[in-house]
């Protein structure tokens, strides 16, 4: 019978697009279908800024003639890769042959697009298995137009639930990032057991989730650790710089929020809804209502509706909801209350507007009209367009407003990596999601570092890992 071992499709050496494909006997588990940040097709979803995005209904065939998803074929929609020269596709990577699994499932850990992106290309009853809020939070996207459906079957699992393929079980541990429901997953086949995280953080809301998947791992003795390594510079000296905790961020926010005179628009990621929901109760709690464009209101509307754990309780979930009336489509059922921009405009120190980049125009109209000109402020928290990028700048200028940038990323520190790699203490550490793994310190931990294309049995890394003498 096949022994366990990994093929490497994807984030080698590359910032995102993780796509890993574990697998033993005759059962396969691809874990996180996303395409890289710096694939041929920057996806559509990352920049909204003059988006480039792969051909609609001729996605998938870009991607697998690319190289930017794996060539298992079994994995994908027939109806969208009907016609497709199968041979170029193998020839893309180099005529390799890939393992072949009778059965594939698949672990997506969050909802960003270098991980989720070839989701809605999946095979109709494809199993797809991935944590709870993740699900919710997929739904939402769906709901504001964020991303194509699926045909696929999606099981949304609980936080340490465990699935059992039956050559081996795959145990789903929530983690902490900057999109709600992020996971990894421990991987036991009953001779190693393998932990693989793709993006996290310590610095952020629930650093005590990667505290305890550091402990989780370290009590089943986890033998090799996949991480991320995005923040990795490529001088390994280099000096990294700390980001601000999550707590900090929101104090700055509400401090905006309480001193502004006039509008505040808030430009953030709809997908971190956690923050979206302190930021609407902070909001509250300065006195100010909530107004939001139609997508991002369907994304927190829709999430909400299917059930979001971490969200239990929260404050945010009674808080009224309005949306500007000029960016809701015919196509949008909308569970919320309206409001015009020239509403707005006369209430302009009453709102927090959960505000689009696209939608700069609304500021000729919501600045110039009603009163309180120049004192209204925006805010730039982790969305892909920064506070510099020059038409914004250009707007803040003309209607002297203030600007502020509130972020911290949703990634782990260099040092958080490898606190995390001497708390777990493997016999082994692959980084991926980096273009500079090299520069991770390992703490005397042997590290692997894959090719593209490479398949290799966990047994012979743990082998080398041994040979090499750096088991601590
Ligand atoms: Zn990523
Ligand atoms: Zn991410």
């Amino acid at each position: 019978m096949r022994e366990g071992q990994l093929t490497f499709f994807g984030g080698v050496g590359k910032s995102g697009g993780v796509q890993v494909l574990y697998g033993k006997g005759n059962q396969g588990l691809l874990f996180d279908f996303g395409v890289e940040h710096s694939s041929l097709l920057f996806p559509k979803q990352l920049t909204l800024y003059e988006p480039v995005g792969a051909t609609p209904g001729r996605e998938l065939r870009q991607f697998l003639l690319g190289g930017m998803t794996a060539p298992l074929l079994q994995l994908y929609d027939p109806e969208q890769i009907k016609v497709l020269d199968t041979q170029k596709v193998r020839e893309v990577w180099g005529d390799r042959e890939f393992p072949s699994y009778e059965q594939l499932s698949l672990f997506i850990g969050h909802m960003h697009t270098d991980h989720n992106a070839v989701l809605p290309y999946a095979k109709p009853d494809l199993a797809v298995y991935m944590n709870h809020d993740s699900y919710s939070l997929y739904r939402g996207m769906v709901a504001g137009g964020h991303s194509p459906d699926t045909a696929a079957r999606i099981q949304a699992c609980g936080d340490l639930s465990v699935v059992d393929f039956g050559e081996f079980t795959m145990q789903i541990v929530e983690m902490d990032h900057n999109a709600t429901g992020a996971a990894g997953i421990l991987i036991d086949d009953g001779v190693h057991k393998i932990a693989y995280t793709g993006d996290w953080r310590h610095h952020g809301k629930h650093p005590e989730k990667i505290e305890r998947f550091i402990r989780l791992c370290r009590e089943q003795r986890v033998d090799l650790l996949i991480t991320e390594g995005t923040r990795l510079a490529a001088d390994p000296s280099a000096e990294v710089s700390r980001q601000m905790t999550e707590d900090e961020l929101l104090a700055g926010y509400s401090n905006i929020v309480k001193e502004s005179e006039g509008l505040v628009y808030l430009q953030m990621s709809p997908r971190d809804l956690e923050r979206m929901a302190d930021m609407i109760a902070l909001a509250k709690d300065n006195g100010r209502e909530i107004v939001m464009e139609a997508s991002h209101a369907l994304i927190w509307h829709n999430a909400n509706r299917e059930g979001l754990r971490i969200l239990e309780g929260h404050p945010a979930l009674d808080a009224a909801i309005r949306v500007i009336d000029a960016t809701v489509t015919s196509s949008m059922s909308m569970p919320y209350k309206t409001i015009s921009l020239e509403e707005l405009a006369e209430r302009k120190n009453q709102y927090v507007y959960f505000f689009k980049f696209p939608d700069l125009a609304h500021m000729i109209e919501l600045e110039t009209l009603g009163g309180l000109q120049g004192r209204s402020h925006f805010i730039q928290s982790d969305y892909s367009v920064k506070l510099d990028h020059p038409d914004l700048t250009k707007y803040l200028k003309t209607f002297g407003m203030t600007g502020h940038s509130l972020c911290n990323g949703g990634h782990a520190h260099p040092e958080a990596i490898a606190d995390m790699i001497a708390g777990i203490a493997p016999k082994s550490v692959i980084t991926l999601h980096s273009r500079h793994p090299r520069s991770q310190h390992t703490r005397g931990i042997y590290a692997y570092h894959p090719e593209k294309g490479e398949t290799v049995t966990v047994s012979s890394i743990l082998a080398s890992a041994t040979h090499a003498g750096n088991r601590p």
